[in-house]
């Protein structure tokens, strides 16, 4: 058992809606087991300037429900030079703060781990839309996100329908299409494009010209964001001037963009930065650090840092040399059953898309 006195809580990178249930949920967890919290603000860049604020149960009543990050945040690339370290270290010792607990995205992990290493345990949660952590089944925000894309696509739908048109929606979604493959199929999209699997653009073009064929008014296709033309530019963009040209339907184009990533978190969102925001004290408080917490097959788990970051790296193909060298034969086969289930996982959603988009 360690013995902490105050750990600090910080939002990093892109933000999510739960982030704010996570800071409740770790500063009621620690009130509790008679910890002290104190707030960073605006992420690792808040470390640096030494932007605290003390973090108290009447102080984060309420804010549960609301989007955003009431710790703001923001990216400090100045965070990942030794100076920034050596400063944001001594910010903590001056403070007397025990260990953090960061909440982000991958960059906010890697920054997690360096403080660990220099001799401040921390322990990442994953607050994300995109979902785009290999280790985890599941990011906080991706509920929200998906349920603020569908109706904002079931608006379009009305106008579509009156007007005989098409709509292509750019979703967000760098790397992971699960955004737009959870809205596509929600929203009955006729086609969904995502950055994992090839898009068989004349297909989805046939589909068009028989479905309208048919009888059928509107119709929505969904594009990930992270799907781009080889110069790198919008590929949802592109089809929308392919669909006008090759079947003469009035196309439009919307990209919700970060509308998405605002808004009252849902129940889902709420529950699981509860659920997680309070386990990650708890570690914190048996002695583990360096470690995400990450929800796998429905059971929240803390799963170590360097395997997810490098877990992430392998599902991406960005391995590099010497990357896999630290890990056994076990966590290799863990490593490798991870991302065969995320690829089955997408193949699942791609193939419920094709059958039912119509
Ligand atoms: P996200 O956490 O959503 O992936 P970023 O990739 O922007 O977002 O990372 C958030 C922040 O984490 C960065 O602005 C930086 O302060 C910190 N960070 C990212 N990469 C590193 C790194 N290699 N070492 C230390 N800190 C890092």
């Amino acid at each position: 058992m360690a013995t902490f006195r105050k750990i600090g809580i910080l939002t990093s990178g892109g933000d999510a809606p739960g982030m704010n249930a996570c800071i409740k949920a770790v500063v009621n967890k620690a009130y509790a087991l008679g910890i002290e919290v104190v707030g960073i603000r605006g992420g690792y860049a808040g470390l640096i300037r030494g932007e605290l604020v003390p973090l108290t149960q009447q102080s984060v009543s309420n804010v549960i429900g609301t989007g955003g990050t009431v710790l703001y945040s923001s990216r400090c690339p100045e965070f990942a030079t030794e100076e920034g370290m050596r400063v944001a270290v001594e910010t903590c010792k001056k403070n007397q703060i025990d260990a953090m607990i960061c909440i982000g995205g991958d960059g906010t992990f890697r920054g997690a781990t360096d403080l660990t290493f220099h001799g401040i345990p921390s322990i990442g949660l994953p607050g994300t839309i995109d979902n785009d952590i290999t280790a985890t089944d599941y990011t906080i925000g991706l509920d929200t996100s998906i349920n603020t894309t569908v109706a904002m696509i079931d608006c379009l739908r009305d106008t579509c329908e009156s007007h005989a048109r098409i709509n292509v929606v750019e979703v967000m979604g760098r790397h992971c299409g699960q955004i737009a493959l959870y809205a596509g199929i929600a929203s009955g999209a006729v086609a969904v494009a995502i950055p994992e699997r090839p898009f068989d653009e004349a297909a989805a073009l046939e589909k068009i010209r028989a479905l309208r064929k048919n009888g059928k008014r509107s119709m929505i296709i969904v594009v990930a964001e992270g799907l781009t033309n080889p110069d790198g530019t919008p590929y949802a963009e592109t089809l929308v001037s392919r669909i006008e040209e090759q079947t003469g339907i009035s196309t439009r184009f919307v990209r919700p963009a970060h509308i998405v990533r605002g808004g009252n978190p849902t129940v889902r969102d709420r529950t699981t930065a509860s659920d997680m925001g309070s386990r990650a004290v708890e570690l914190l408080v048996e002695g583990k650090s360096n470690v995400v917490m990450c929800e796998l097959d429905g059971e929240i788990r803390a799963v170590d840092i360097a395997f997810a970051l490098i877990a992430d790296r392998m599902y991406k193909n960005k391995l590099k040399e010497g990357d896999l060298d630290r890990f056994s034969a076990d966590e290799l086969d863990a490593m490798r059953a991870l991302i065969d289930k995320r690829n089955r996982e997408i193949d699942r959603l791609y193939q419920v898309a094709a059958d039912v988009g119509f």
